[in-house]
């Protein structure tokens, strides 16, 4: 949305807006709420940042280096002493250890049901002591946000972390509940193509979210999912981690519904450090091992932080890359496969590819993407993941697992022409890993028209930053010092 005339001086000259901003519990949306925190702390918001509990403590347990060890942002606010960002926990109501990758849906009932409740405590206790507060920015995904916000007359703003497209499906499931192409019966029409979505000229039915191609739609992630969008809905702002020029459809369908806002990409653009510790793993310092290694010549592969993998394609995978002769640095999560399962590579691997091949269970992605030395990613596709490779013009080769992973990989491949696809044959076999990882990193022709398109790609992220998502940043607080003024004079 650029609608405004907005002049970021007037917006100083008023009192400061204090926002209560709580981040959903998973590593991929902690990342772009902690950057939202800073860009609206930096444009004189006051900001609650709240945290889960167990989020918290695994990042403390993670990062040795930081010794502000009850507060994430205070290296953030020794360096930027004007950036007001409270932070506080609360519990999702299981045991801070707990082990919620291996018991998910027992995790999923406590975000809905356990979640909330911690959460609305500590929204109490900050409206009393903090008469300024006057907006509670939720994750998207949160399905008790907007009756929170209500209770305690707060204007509910709903971020959104992933792609408008995924955003544009959730807002018309009665359309595809209509044509029948999800729910009980729909794998039927597996290679249905969806035509009728108001912002999405055509796409098939595999480009849709994971959980939208399953035929049980009442699933655990169902009844989260479902009713957040519903709540979403209801949100008076929503706010976007994507760029009005990549997406410029989807959000113009979904702002005919919802005051829509695009102001990513929500990363620090100058540095590919933060000073906010997120990471819910030890980072193993990557950069010695990528300095000796030749410009582009190293492919870089991760599967994100939530997805699993199976034991299967994990083989395919490492004995593809084997056979490559490749470089590569691969991010292998301990639960990757199962968290009964820390070290699922295939025996002898890491021996047989000593040398050319370095193994870490986490790492600074950001760091690794922005390298000379990386030339390809093989990746899950996450939203996260896409935007920080187009930022740093590393081509992509799609592996998508779960959720929105299977659109972003059509916005990759077919749209953008940034990548190219590691999904058509099931099951995935090591000839075809082979084959791929070579046209994505020695494949001549492919490898030059990859790097072209994701040069201008990154050309339109690099200008919505100064451009149309700085102006929606600015027309979000406008229009929200609208909203302010009307419901002073109201009361
Ligand atoms: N990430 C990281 N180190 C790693 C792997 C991932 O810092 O070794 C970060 C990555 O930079 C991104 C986030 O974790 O910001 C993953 O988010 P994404 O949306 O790509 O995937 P998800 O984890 O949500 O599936």
């Amino acid at each position: 949305m650029e609608n405004s005339n907005s002049n970021p001086n007037q917006i100083k000259n008023r009192s400061k807006p204090h926002a209560i901003l709580v981040a959903h519990p998973l590593q991929g949306h902690l990342i772009p709420s902690v950057q939202l925190a800073i860009k609206l702390a930096s444009n004189n918001f006051s900001i609650t940042f709240i945290n889960a509990e167990n989020i918290h403590h695994q990042i403390t347990l993670s990062n040795t280096t930081n010794h502000s060890h009850d507060d994430i942002f205070a290296e953030a606010r020794r360096n930027s002493p004007s950036l007001d960002i409270d932070y506080m926990t609360v519990s999702d109501g299981l045991p801070v250890g707990f082990d919620r990758s291996l018991n998910h849906d027992q995790w999923v009932g406590a975000t809905i049901h356990c979640f909330p409740a911690h959460v609305e405590v500590a929204v109490a206790k900050i409206v009393r002591s903090k008469p300024a507060v006057c907006c509670l920015i939720a994750d998207s995904y949160s399905v008790w946000a907007s009756k929170l916000a209500k209770k305690y007359g707060l204007f509910y703003v709903s971020f959104w972390t992933e792609s408008a497209m995924v955003l544009d499906f959730y807002f018309h499931l009665h359309l595809l509940k209509e044509f029948g192409h999800i729910g009980p019966g729909s794998s039927g029409c597996k290679d249905a193509i969806i035509d009728y979505i108001p912002g999405i000229s055509s796409i098939k039915r595999t480009d849709l979210t994971s959980y939208l191609q399953e035929e049980d739609l009442t699933t655990m992630a169902h009844q989260s999912i479902f009713p957040s969008i519903e709540d979403a809905k209801r949100a008076e702002f929503i706010l976007a981690n994507t760029v009005h020029e990549l997406e410029a459809q989807p959000i113009s369908a979904i702002q005919t519904q919802t005051p829509f806002y695009a102001i990513g990409p929500l990363f620090p653009i100058e540095f590919s450090t933060s000073p906010v510790a997120t990471s819910l793993w030890a980072e193993s310092d990557c950069i010695t091992w990528l300095d000796s290694k030749p410009p582009g010549s190293v492919l870089y592969v991760s599967f994100g932080s939530y997805a699993h993998i199976s034991k299967e394609e994990l083989e395919e995978i490492a004995n593809g890359i084997k056979l490559s002769g490749v470089n590569f640095l691969w991010v292998v999560r301990p639960d990757m496969v199962s968290s009964d399962d820390s070290d699922p590579l295939p025996i002898g691997f890491r021996d047989e590819v000593n040398g050319r091949g370095m193994i870490v269970t986490w790492t600074n992605q950001k760091a690794v993407l922005s390298h000379r030395a990386t030339g390809g990613f093989l990746t899950h596709c996450g939203w996260n993941s896409t935007l920080e490779s187009i930022w740093y013009e590393v081509p992509f080769l799609c592996f998508p697992l779960l959720t929105d992973q299977f659109t972003n990989r059509k916005l990759i491949v077919d749209d953008w022409k940034i990548g190219c696809n590691l999904c058509e044959e099931k099951p995935l076999k090591r000839m075809e890993v082979l084959q791929k990882i070579k046209d994505l990193m020695i494949g001549g022709k492919l490898g030059f028209e990859l790097k072209d398109n994701i040069k201008r790609i990154k050309q339109l992220l690099e200008n919505a930053t100064k451009g149309s998502s700085e102006k929606n940043v600015h027309s979000f607080f406008e229009e929200l010092n609208v909203a302010i003024e009307k419901k002073s004079l109201a009361c």
